[in-house]
C-alpha cells in the first residue's frame, strides 16, 4: 500500500513531457486575443517592458501588501549599475479584521503606513526638496492590467475579502487615499504582482533577469514575452512581462490523471473546490494537507499507525509545510520525526516514521518536480518565440519551498533540463523579496518616460502629419504647372521634360527590336522579340574600359557600335534591319523622340566632344564610320519611360513610371494642351519630371530637418537633388545614421557609446533598414550581423529603438513619395475631366521592390491623398531594356500606322 502511495505521488518523465506540452498550448491561449477568455493559465500583461539598466536613479518608495502585513520601503539608487541601493524599510501588522471589513478602510490603512513611514525615514534634506516620490504598489492579486497604474481586482485570494475593491482601479482607489494623508508629492506609478517584483529584484546584479518563480504558499511565475505575442496589450515591439497566473493550470482538467485521492480530499476541503488545481499539488500552503490526507488514507488501509489513534490528524492545517520540511529534511536518522509526530500527539513506531518520512519526500518532491515542467515550458516556449537554437536565461526564485528545501534548486533544474535540454537556466534566488524589485519597477518606469519624451523630441521633425503632406502635394502642383509653362519652366525645380513619347503600348506591336542601355550598373546589348505570345528577350553584359569611357566621344561610340555588331553577330542577326531603343541615363535636353542634347556628364564617364551634341546622331555617325547597317536608333529612352512602358505592355492603364532606387523619378501621359514647351496641342506625351530636384528652390525647407542638412552638405551636389535625399536608396541610410549620433549624444543609445564604425559615411547602407524592419518582434536576431558589421554593443532595447528609427525615415520617405504622386494622379484626373480616375504606375527600384514597408507606406498614403484615384502598382521588368525597344515599338507601329 505504501509503494502504490508513493507511486501514484510520482510522475513518470513521459507524462511530465505531456504536460509541458499542454502547458504552452495554455500559455498560448491566455495570450492570443481570441481565445483568453477560456485560458486556465490567464498569461496577464503587467507592462513592464524594460528590465533595469543600472542607470536608474532617485528616491523610489514601495508598499507592498502581503499576507497579515504592510511593508514599506525606500530605496535610493545611484545609477551606479544598482550595485549598491540604500534601503529603509518598516513592516506594519495589520489590525484584525481588515482583510474581511470595507475596502475603503483598507486602502486608508496602507496610506497610513505610507505616511507614518515616511515621517519616521526621510531626514530632512529630503524633506525640503520639492521633488516628488514616485511609488510602487506591490499587490499580490489577480488584476487585469490595462496600464503600468491601470488595474483593475479580479478577484481576492489568500483570504481577503474585502467589500467595494473588485473591479475597480485599485491604482487609483491607493492614490486617493494617499491623497487624504496630504501626501500630495507622492505618485502610484506602477502596480505590480510579487511575482514580478522578484524578477526585477533579481534583475539588479549583472545580467537581466527574464523568469521569476514564486514558490510560496500559493505559486506564480512570470517571464519576458516577446511584446507583439502579447496579443491582449496593444504593445508591440520589445518585450512586455507577463503574469503566468500558473497555478489555474489544470482547472478545465488537464492534470486530472495525476491527481492523487490526497489531492483531491485537499481541493474538496480547500474554499475554492476545483479551482487552482496546480497551485493546491505545488503550493506550500497545500503541501501539509497533502500528506496529512495520505497519513489518514493509510492508517484506514491499515499501512501506518496501527493500534494508535489518529484523530488529531482529522483536524485541517494540523499538519504544517513547517513540520513537512523538518521531516524531510532530516536525511539520517528518524529522531526528527518522532519529535514532529510526538508534538502531533501521534504515538508512531520507527517503521511508521520512515513511512511518513518517504511520503513528505513524496510530496515536497513532487512539487519541486512540477515547478520544473512548468519552468521547461516557459523556457521551451521563450526559446521558440525568439527563435534561438539555445536560450540562456536567469530565473529569479523565491518563496518558502525554495529556501526550505535544500532540493528543490537541484531537482528544479535538473528536471527542467530533461524536458527542455535546449535551455541553460541560471538560478538566482532572490534575497529581498519582491519589495527592492517594485522600486526598480518604479524606477525604470520613470526612466522609460523620460526616454520617451526624448526620443520623441528627436524623431518629432521627422514626423509629418496630414497636412504637412497635404501641403508638400500643392507644391509639387504647383512646381509641376511651373515646369509644363513655356515662360515659366526656367524657374521651376522640377523639370518636366518632354520626352516625344506619345503612345503607350496597346498589345498590337510586333517584331525583333534592339535596345542599349547605357549609364545604369552595366552596359548591355539587348533583343526584345515581340510576337503573338509575348515578349522574349536575350542579352549580353559588354565592359566600357574606363581608357574608352574617358577618352574621344569617337572612341566611345565606335565601340559601342563593335559591341552591337557582335551581339547581332552572336545572335544571327547581322542581316535584317532592327529599330533601336537607347536608354540613356545621363541628364539630357530631348528635342525629338530621336533627338537629346547632352547636358553633362556624369558616373565616370569623361568622353570628348560629346556635351552639346545630340547623342542619337553620335550613334549614327559612329555606324556609318563602321558601316553598320542592321540597325535604325529610333527613340533615346529615360530609364523612367523605360518603366512606364514595361509595364503598359501588360498593362494599358499604365501611363505613369516611378523608380525608387538609387535615386528617384517619376514620368507621367500630359495632354499636348499642357505642355507649353513643345508645339502643338493634339493627343498626349509622356513627361519626365525629374521630380527628384522638387524643393531645390526652397519650397521643401520647412520639412527637412537637421539629420537632411547633414546629410545634404556632406554630398557630391549639395542643395541639389533636395527631393531624392529625403526619399531614395542613396541617403536613407546615412539619414538614419545621422539619428543614431544624434541619439548616441544625448544618451538614449549605446550607453551613450557610439562605435568609431559608425562615424564613418555612408557605413549604415539602405539594405539595413529593410533587415532592422522586417524583423517583426525579433529585432535582436535579425539584426545581429549588422551590429556586428557596425562594431555596435547594442541592447534589447537599443534594438528597439533603432527599429523605430529606421520605421521613422523609411515612412516619411515613402509618405512624401506618395505626395508626389497624388499631385501627379491629381492633376491626369482633372486634365480628364472624371470624378474617378483608374491608373497604373509602373514602378521599379530597388528600395521599392525589396523594403518590407515602404510599397504598402507608399499606396496607403496616396490612398488617403487622392481618394477619387484608384492607383494600380506593377512592378516592372528591366525598363530599361525591354522598355525602351517598347518605345521604338510603340514608334515603329505609329509610323506604320501613318503611312
Ligand atoms: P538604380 O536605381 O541605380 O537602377 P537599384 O534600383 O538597384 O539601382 O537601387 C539601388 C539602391 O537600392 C541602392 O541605393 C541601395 O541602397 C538600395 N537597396 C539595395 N538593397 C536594398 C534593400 N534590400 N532594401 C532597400 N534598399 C535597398
Ligand atoms: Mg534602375
Amino acid at each position: 500500500q505504501i509503494q502504490r502511495a508513493l507511486r501514484s505521488l510520482s510522475i513518470p518523465l513521459d507524462r511530465l513531457h505531456i504536460m509541458k506540452g499542454h502547458m504552452i498550448q495554455d500559455m498560448c491561449k491566455g495570450l492570443s486575443r481570441q481565445t483568453h477568455a477560456q485560458a486556465k493559465v490567464r498569461m496577464l500583461p503587467t507592462y513592464i517592458c524594460s528590465t533595469p539598466n543600472g542607470t536608474e536613479k532617485g528616491n523610489f518608495l514601495v508598499v507592498e501588501l502581503c499576507q497579515n502585513q504592510v511593508r514599506t520601503l525606500l530605496v535610493t539608487l545611484y545609477g551606479d549599475g544598482n550595485m549598491s541601493p540604500q534601503m529603509m524599510y518598516k513592516i506594519f501588522d495589520m489590525p484584525e479584521g481588515i482583510t474581511q471589513g470595507e475596502g475603503e478602510a483598507l486602502f486608508d490603512f496602507i496610506a497610513q503606513c505610507v505616511s507614518q513611514f515616511l515621517a519616521e525615514t526621510i531626514n530632512s534634506d529630503t524633506k525640503k526638496s520639492e521633488e516628488r516620490l514616485p511609488l510602487g504598489f506591490v499587490f499580490p492579486f489577480t488584476c487585469q492590467q490595462t496600464q503600468l497604474d491601470k488595474a483593475e481586482l479580479l478577484s481576492w485570494s489568500k483570504g481577503f475579502n474585502c467589500s467595494g475593491v473588485v473591479g475597480k482601479d485599485v491604482v487609483q482607489l491607493l492614490q486617493s487615499a494617499i491623497n487624504k494623508q496630504e501626501l500630495c508629492h507622492v505618485d502610484v506609478v506602477a502596480l505590480m504582482n510579487d511575482t514580478v517584483g522578484t524578477m526585477m529584484t533579481c534583475s539588479m546584479e549583472g545580467r537581466p533577469c527574464e523568469v521569476a518563480i514564486v514558490a510560496d504558499k500559493g505559486s506564480n511565475c512570470c517571464f519576458m514575452a516577446e511584446a507583439y505575442l502579447v496579443e491582449t496589450a496593444d504593445e508591440t515591439s520589445g518585450r512586455m512581462c507577463v503574469n503566468t497566473e500558473w497555478g489555474c493550470f489544470g482547472d478545465d482538467g488537464t492534470l486530472n490523471d495525476v491527481f492523487t485521492p490526497y489531492d483531491v480530499c485537499v481541493d474538496e476541503e480547500s474554499c475554492n473546490p476545483g479551482e487552482k488545481r496546480f497551485e493546491k499539488m505545488v503550493g506550500s500552503l497545500y503541501l501539509g494537507e497533502i500528506v496529512r490526507h495520505a497519513l489518514i488514507a493509510l492508517t484506514t488501509e491499515k499501512a501506518i499507525f496501527t493500534g494508535t489513534d489518529i484523530a488529531v490528524l482529522k483536524e485541517k492545517g494540523v499538519f504544517t509545510m513547517q513540520h513537512v520540511l523538518d521531516i524531510v529534511n532530516n536525511e539520517e536518522g528518524i529522531t526528527e520525526v518522532i519529535r514532529v509526530l510526538d508534538s502531533l500527539g501521534l504515538q508512531p513506531t520507527e517503521r511508521d516514521c520512515g513511512r511518513v518520512q518517504q511520503i513528505c519526500r513524496a510530496v515536497v518532491g513532487r512539487a519541486a518536480t512540477l515547478h520544473a515542467t512548468g519552468l521547461a515550458a516557459i523556457l521551451s516556449y521563450m526559446c521558440q518565440t525568439r527563435e534561438l537554437e539555445t536560450l540562456m536565461v536567469n530565473v529569479g526564485v523565491e518563496g518558502e519551498l525554495y529556501t526550505g528545501y535544500p532540493r528543490f534548486e537541484e531537482i528544479l533544474l535538473s528536471v527542467s533540463r530533461l524536458l527542455s535540454p535546449e535551455c541553460l537556466p541560471t538560478l538566482l534566488p532572490s534575497r529581498d523579496g519582491s519589495g527592492r524589485g517594485a522600486a526598480m519597477v518604479t524606477a525604470v518606469a520613470l526612466r522609460v518616460a523620460a526616454l520617451r519624451r526624448e526620443v520623441n523630441e528627436v524623431l518629432g521633425p521627422l514626423k509629418l502629419t496630414r497636412a504637412d503632406l497635404e501641403k508638400v502635394q500643392a507644391l509639387m502642383r504647383e512646381e509641376m504647372e511651373r515646369g509644363l509653362g513655356k515662360e515659366t519652366n526656367e524657374t521651376a525645380s522640377v523639370r518636366m521634360l518632354p520626352t516625344f513619347v506619345s503612345h503607350t503600348p496597346d498589345g498590337t506591336e510586333r517584331g525583333d527590336f534592339l535596345a542599349l542601355d547605357l549609364g545604369g550598373t552595366n552596359f548591355r546589348v539587348l533583343v526584345v522579340r515581340v510576337t503573338e505570345d509575348g515578349i522574349t528577350m536575350a542579352s549580353e553584359i559588354y565592359v566600357i574600359p574606363a581608357a574608352i569611357m574617358q577618352g574621344t566621344g569617337e572612341a566611345l561610340f565606335d565601340h559601342i557600335i563593335d559591341c552591337i555588331i557582335d551581339f547581332q553577330t552572336k545572335q544571327n542577326l547581322v542581316t535584317t534591319m532592327l529599330p533601336l531603343g537607347f536608354t540613356f541615363s545621363f541628364p539630357c535636353k530631348q528635342v525629338g523622340l530621336d533627338k537629346a542634347l547632352l547636358l553633362t556628364w556624369t558616373k565616370g564617364f569623361s568622353a570628348s566632344g560629346c556635351v552639346g551634341q545630340d547623342v542619337v546622331q553620335l550613334l549614327r555617325d559612329a555606324a556609318q564610320r563602321k558601316r553598320h547597317t542592321g540597325m535604325q536608333v529610333i527613340a533615346l529612352v529615360n530609364d523612367t519611360v523605360g518603366t512606364m512602358m514595361s509595364c503598359g505592355y501588360d498593362d494599358p492603364k499604365c501611363e505613369i513610371g516611378l523608380i525608387v532606387g538609387t535615386g528617384t523619378n517619376a514620368c507621367y501621359m500630359e495632354e499636348m494642351r499642357n505642355v507649353g514647351t513643345v508645339e502643338g496641342d493634339q493627343g498626349r506625351m509622356c513627361i519626365n519630371m525629374e521630380w527628384g530636384a522638387f524643393g531645390d528652390n526652397g519650397c521643401l525647407d520647412h520639412i527637412f530637418t537637421s539629420f537632411d542638412k547633414v546629410v545634404d552638405e556632406t554630398t557630391i551636389n549639395p542643395g541639389k537633388q533636395r527631393f531624392e535625399k529625403l526619399i531614395s536608396g542613396m541617403y536613407l541610410g546615412e539619414i538614419v545614421r545621422q539619428i543614431l549620433l544624434v541619439m548616441t549624444e544625448k544618451q538614449l543609445l549605446f550607453q551613450g557609446r557610439p562605435s568609431p564604425k559608425l562615424q564613418t559615411r555612408n557605413i549604415f547602407q539602405t539594405k539595413f533598414l529593410s533587415t532592422i524592419e522586417l524583423s517583426n518582434g525579433l529585432p535582436l536576431r535579425q539584426m545581429r550581423a549588422i551590429l556586428h558589421e557596425l562594431d555596435l554593443e547594442a541592447s534589447f532595447e537599443d534594438c528597439v529603438l533603432m527599429r523605430e528609427v529606421c520605421q521613422t525615415v523609411s515612412l516619411r520617405a515613402a509618405q512624401l513619395c506618395a505626395a508626389g504622386l497624388a499631385a501627379v494622379v491629381e492633376k491626369m484626373r482633372e486634365n480628364r475631366g472624371q470624378d474617378q480616375l483608374s491608373v497604373t504606375v509602373g514602378v521599379d527600384g530597388t528600395l521599392y521592390k525589396l523594403h518590407p514597408c515602404f510599397s504598402q507606406n507608399l499606396q496607403k498614403t496616396l490612398k488617403d491623398l487622392a481618394p477619387n484615384c484608384n492607383v494600380t502598382f506593377l512592378l516592372s521588368e528591366d525598363g530599361s531594356g525591354k522598355g525602351a525597344a517598347l518605345v521604338a515599338a510603340v514608334a515603329s507601329r505609329a509610323a506604320n500606322a501613318m503611312q
